[in-house]
């Protein structure tokens, strides 16, 4: 049983700032480099990666043999570029053609991949694989939870497994589960499958499975599992892309003819139903911040919208003035996105003070803060994530700072050089900074970070900054959304 394995992950926001090139798919960060063939046994095992997961379970079955091609990500920014998208997509086409003797297909993917002439980037890769194999082989995709899901990636796969947390602590489970239904195809399995919409966008702070009403659907998506004979996945939609396909889905597979008012459609009428639910009240900067003195344990302000994470610049410091403003004690900001002030911090070292200017770097909209800083601590950026999602993977934050204000020296703040997601401790500890001594931790995250920090505090309000990861739907002007799609909750 011979498996072609790769992957090409992008989360596009359609209103951010820059494209993403070639180089952004090379380089690590978040998530480590672009890796071709054997590399991407070596250099995804031991992570949390779906891929890692797929290699894993296939190790057990002697007679399965992988043929690795590639697997690259980048951070979630606007657009893929043609030329990226050309390139990568070639080494696949290229890894297919040249081994003809396949018995199926394995792709690891995210499902909101916007292209600079096409809108989906996925259904487009698909069906181009199609044209080659033709339908005399399985293709077996994972995707996050977070995917626009097209007719076309439905169409031209033969089963998708999908995260079903958010924070993705379980992204290896999908990779594991995408092996099993391609064991199965491969084996002369058939599943018959079915594919609904959602007529409505859910922001992304309300997509958290740990609260409800995320939290009970997947609960009912567990409940309704019959091994790998019969599943449904619930795609929460990326609500960034302004594309046609932009919206939350819903697909189930059976080895079985799909019976009517099944399980799968109780599904869908339980989603549609909960559609108010899905909606909560975002804090202003000084809202947030007067609330978050009111208690006496410590507290988490997620600037949400400016999350890199979901292609935020990740330099809006609106939650920063409002500590400085309203003279709160101990207090952690991070991570700014800033390499000019980084290099400055880094040749100046531990202990010295310099004046510079934070914010706006990315977005001339945004307000800025000139101050001097005094240097706290220094790192290279380069540290082992910790926390269940990103388990074992190396980041990059490129050289990275931690800078207090000159009057202020209770307010820390963390400046990368690369920009990336504050979802994980280690992000902090590394600075050989100790979370215990803050009493307002600011992350630039929305939801990933809950699982992490939660020994930190469980006490989050989720703020509305100015930022280009907009979770206040209202806000978004699309222009390309299907008009049956609703995004005023
Ligand atoms: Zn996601």
């Amino acid at each position: 049983m011979k498996i072609l394995i790769a992957g090409f992950q992008h989360e596009t926001n359609t209103f951010s700032f820059s494209k993403a090139n070639y180089m952004c798919f090379k380089i690590q960060d978040s998530w480590p480099p672009l890796l071709k063939q054997q590399e991407v046994l070596d250099q995804t095992k031991g992570t949390t990666l779906p891929i890692a997961g797929f290699i894993e379970s296939s190790i057990k079955d002697k007679e399965t043999q992988l043929t690795p091609i590639v697997w690259c990500s980048a951070e979630p920014s606007s657009f893929v570029t043609d030329c990226a998208y050309k390139r990568i997509s070639k080494i696949i086409i290229d890894g297919i053609k040249n081994n003809p003797d396949l018995h199926g297909i394995y792709l690891d993917l995210h499902g909101a991949m916007v292209v600079e002439s096409t809108d989906d980037g996925e259904g487009n890769l698909l069906k181009n694989i199609r044209k080659i194999v033709g339908y005399k082989i399985p293709i077996v995709i994972s995707l996050d939870m977070h995917a626009n899901v097209s007719r076309d990636m439905f169409k031209h796969s033969d089963a998708i497994t999908m995260y079903r947390t958010y924070p993705h602590i379980d992204m290896h489970d999908a990779g594991k589960r995408a092996y099993e239904a391609i064991k199965y195809l491969i084996n002369g399995g058939k599943y018959y499958k079915a594919f609904e919409e959602i007529p409505f966008l859910i922001p992304l702070h309300m997509q958290s499975t740990m609260i409800e009403p995320c939290r009970g659907i997947y609960e009912y998506i567990k409940c309704i599992q019959d091994e790998y004979n019969k599943w449904a996945e619930f795609a929460t939609g990326f609500p960034l892309s302004d594309v046609s396909h932009c919206r939350p889905s819903l697909i189930y597979y059976s080895n079985e003819k799909i019976p009517r008012n099944n399980d799968f459609n109780k599904l869908l009428q339980s989603v549609i139903t909960l559609r108010s639910e899905f909606n909560s009240k975002l804090y202003l900067p000084n809202q947030a911040v007067k609330f978050a003195k009111s208690f006496n344990h410590p507290v988490i302000l997620a600037d949400v919208q400016d999350n890199p994470g979901a292609g935020a610049a990740s330099d809006n410091i609106e939650i920063l003035e409002a500590l400085i403003s309203l003279k709160v004690e101990s207090s952690l900001v991070g991570m700014i996105n800033n390499p000019e002030v980084a290099k400055i911090a880094h040749k100046i070292g531990v202990g010295g003070k310099f004046r510079a200017k934070i914010g706006s770097k990315f977005n001339p909209d945004y307000t800025s803060l000139e101050c001097k800083f005094k240097v706290i601590s220094l790192s290279d950026g380069k540290f082992t994530f910790k926390g269940k999602m990103y388990k074992g993977i190396r980041a990059n934050s490129g050289m990275t700072a931690c800078l207090s204000i000159d009057n202020c020296s209770n307010i820390h703040i963390v400046i990368s050089s690369v920009r990336c997601q504050a979802l994980d401790k280690a992000v902090f500890t590394h600075l050989g900074l100790n979370l215990n001594n803050y009493k307002i931790i600011v992350l630039k995250s929305t939801v990933h970070f809950i699982d992490d920090f939660q020994s930190f505090s469980k006490t989050i309000i989720n703020v509305k900054t100015d930022g280009l990861a907009t979770c206040d739907l209202r806000d978004i002007t699309f222009k390309n959304l299907n008009k049956n799609i609703e995004t005023n909750l």
